[in-house]
C-alpha cells in the first residue's frame, strides 16, 4: 500500500499522457484525482503492488533490487491499449532496502519532463501522466521536497526481472514470467520454434533500434544497468540523463559514473551487453547456447543499419551510397574537436543553400578549423547534387526529424528552480514546447539557444 504525503497539491500533468489512458488532464489537479495520484487514497477495485527485481549495476551482479519506491495501481484501458499506473516515490515497499520510498520534486520533475519530451521525439519510452508534491522533507544531499510521479507503460517488467528468478534458481518462477511477457505482449511470438528465443531476438532488435534512437538525438541515458532496462524496448527510468549539447563522444552525464561506462560513445555497446544479460537468464529456456548467440547476433547489424537511416535523414540525405558513413565520420570528428552543439548544429544544417556557400556562416561559425569544415561541406554538397537535391523540400525533411527543442539539463533546472518556489507554470511552459520538438516556434527562440555560462557547473548524479 503507498504511504500516504501530508497535504498534498498538483503539480503538473500531460495532456497527452492523460488521453492514452481516456482521461481528461484538466481534471488531475482535482482534490481526488491528487489523492489517488499521490497514494493518499487507493481505487476500490485496485490490488497495488511492487515488483521484485534484481540486476546488474555498472557491470556487477547487484542482486535483489525491486520497486523500492514503485507502486503498481493497476491497469487503465484507454484508447492507446492496456496502460499500467505506477506512482512513483509512494513510500517504503518490500524492496526499499536502505532507501526511504520517496522521490525529490527535482528529479521527479525531470522524468515527468523527459518521459513525454521523449515520447514527442518518437522515441519508445515509458510516459509520465502527472506529478503531485508534498512539503514533506526527504533528505539527500540537503533536504528536499517530495513527489509523486505517475508512470504509464504497457509493463514495467525489466531485463533485471528475469535475472531476478534465473539467478535465485527458479525456473518456473522464470517461465511463467516469460510466458506471461510472451503471451501479453509479443503474442505473435507463440507461433515460433521457440518462443523464448524468439522474445531474445526480438527484444535485442526493439533495444538496438532504441539505443540507435537515443544516439541520433544525442540522448544519454546515464543508467543503463540491466534493472533500468525494459523488456518493451522502452526508454525507461529516467535519472541523471542528459542531451549531448557540445559535442563530445565520450561524454559522461551521470557524475556518479566515474568510469565512463555510460557514456555516449559507450551506449551502443552496453545495450549489447544488457542483452547478453537477458539471454544469460533466458538460457533455461532457450536450452542452446548457439540458438542464444543468433538471437543475440541481431544486435549490431540492426543497430548499424537503423542509426544509417537516422545519420541519412538527419543529413536530408534520401539515397544511401556506400561512401556515406566516411561522410558521417568525418562531420563527427570535426563536431568533437570544435565541441559543436549537437542540436543546433543539425538544426542548422537543414538550412544550407546548395549553391551558395557565402551564405555557410552561421555553420562554418560553430567550427574552430573553418577550412575543415568547409571541406567537408563541399563533399556535403557534392553528395547532395549526386541526388538532385531541393533546398527547400531537404529543409522540410530535416527539420521533421532534426529537433530544434530538447530537454537541455538547464532548461530542466530553471523550471526546478521555480517549482521549488511553488511556482509550476515553467514545468507546463517546457512541456508544452517540448511536445513540438520538430517545430519552429519563433517565439520560444530562446528554448533552443546554447546553455548559459552557469549550466556548465551543472551535475546530475544518481541521487533522486
Ligand atoms: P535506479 O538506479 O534509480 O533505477 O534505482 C536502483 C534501485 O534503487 C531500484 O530498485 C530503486 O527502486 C531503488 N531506489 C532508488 N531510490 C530509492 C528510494 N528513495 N527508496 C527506495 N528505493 C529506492
Ligand atoms: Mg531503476
Amino acid at each position: 500500500m503507498p504511504t500516504p504525503l501530508p497535504a498534498p497539491y498538483f503539480v503538473a500533468a500531460s495532456a497527452r499522457a492523460a488521453a492514452l489512458v481516456g482521461l481528461d488532464a484538466a481534471h488531475l489537479a482535482n482534490s481526488d484525482f491528487v489523492d489517488f495520484l499521490t497514494g493518499n487514497r487507493v481505487p476500490a477495485r485496485s490490488q497495488p503492488l511492487s515488483a521484485v527485481y534484481s540486476g546488474h549495476q555498472f557491470g556487477v551482479w547487484a542482486g535483489q533490487l525491486g520497486d523500492g519506491r514503485a507502486i503498481l495501481l493497476g491497469e487503465l484501458n484507454g484508447p492507446a491499449g492496456p496502460m499500467e499506473l505506477q506512482l512513483k516515490g509512494a513510500g517504503l515497499t518490500p524492496y526499499s532496502r536502505m532507501g526511504d520510498g520517496r522521490a525529490v520534486l527535482r528529479s521527479s520533475i525531470r522524468e515527468f519532463l523527459c518521459s513525454e519530451a521523449m515520447a514527442a521525439l518518437r522515441i519508445p519510452t515509458t510516459r509520465a501522466l502527472c506529478i503531485t508534491g508534498s512539503d514533506k522533507g526527504v533528505m539527500r544531499e540537503t533536504v528536499e521536497t517530495s513527489a509523486v510521479v505517475t508512470r504509464m507503460a504497457p509493463s514495467f517488467v525489466r531485463f533485471g526481472s528475469f535475472e531476478h528468478w534465473y539467478y535465485r534458481d527458479k525456473p518456473e518462477e522464470l517461465k511463467a514470467l516469460a510466458d506471461y511477457v510472451i503471451y501479453t505482449f509479443y503474442p505473435e511470438l507463440t507461433a515460433e520454434p521457440n518462443p523464448y528465443t524468439a522474445l531474445l531476438a526480438e527484444v535485442t532488435r526493439r533495444t538496438a533500434r532504441m539505443i540507435a534512437q537515443w544516439q541520433a538525438v544525442g540522448f544519454m541515458h546515464g543508467v543503463m544497468n540491466t534493472d533500468n532496462m525494459s523488456i518493451l524496448g522502452l526508454t525507461l527510468d529516467y535519472g541523471p540523463f542528459g542531451f549531448m549539447e557540445a559535442f563530445d563522444p565520450n561524454h559522461i552525464c551521470n557524475h556518479t559514473d566515474q568510469q565512463g561506462r555510460y557514456s555516449y560513445a559507450n551506449q551502443p555497446q552496453i545495450g549489447h551487453w544488457n542483452c547478453y544479460a537477458l539471454g544469460q537468464a533466458l538460457m533455461p529456456l532457450i536450452g542452446d547456447a548457439d540458438d542464444a548467440q543468433e538471437a543475440l547476433a541481431v544486435y549490431q547489424p540492426e543497430f548499424a543499419r537503423t542509426l544509417d537511416h537516422l545519420l541519412h535523414a538527419k543529413l536530408g540525405l534520401a539515397t544511401e551510397h556506400e561512401q556515406d558513413r566516411a561522410l558521417f565520420d568525418e562531420l563527427f570528428k570535426l563536431m568533437a574537436a570544435a565541441h559543436v552543439d549537437f542540436t543546433r548544429f543539425f538544426r542548422t544544417l537543414g538550412k544550407l543553400k546548395l549553391d551558395d556557400p557565402a551564405a555557410d556562416a552561421p555553420l562554418r561559425d560553430m567550427f574552430i578549423e573553418r577550412e575543415a569544415f568547409d571541406a567537408w561541406a563541399a563533399r556535403y554538397r557534392e553528395r547532395l547534387r549526386q541526388e538532385a537535391s531541393a533546398d527547400s523540400e531537404r529543409k522540410t525533411a530535416m527539420d521533421a526529424v532534426n529537433p530544434k527543442f530538447v530537454l537541455r539539463n538547464y532548461l530542466a533546472q530553471v523550471a526546478i528552480e521555480k517549482a521549488q518556489n511553488k511556482d509550476y507554470s515553467e514545468i507546463a511552459k517546457l512541456l508544452a514546447i517540448l511536445e513540438h520538438p520538430f517545430d519552429e516556434q519563433p517565439e520560444h527562440e530562446a528554448y533552443a539557444a546554447l546553455p548559459p555560462d552557469w549550466a556548465s557547473h551543472l551535475e546530475v548524479s544518481c541521487s533522486s
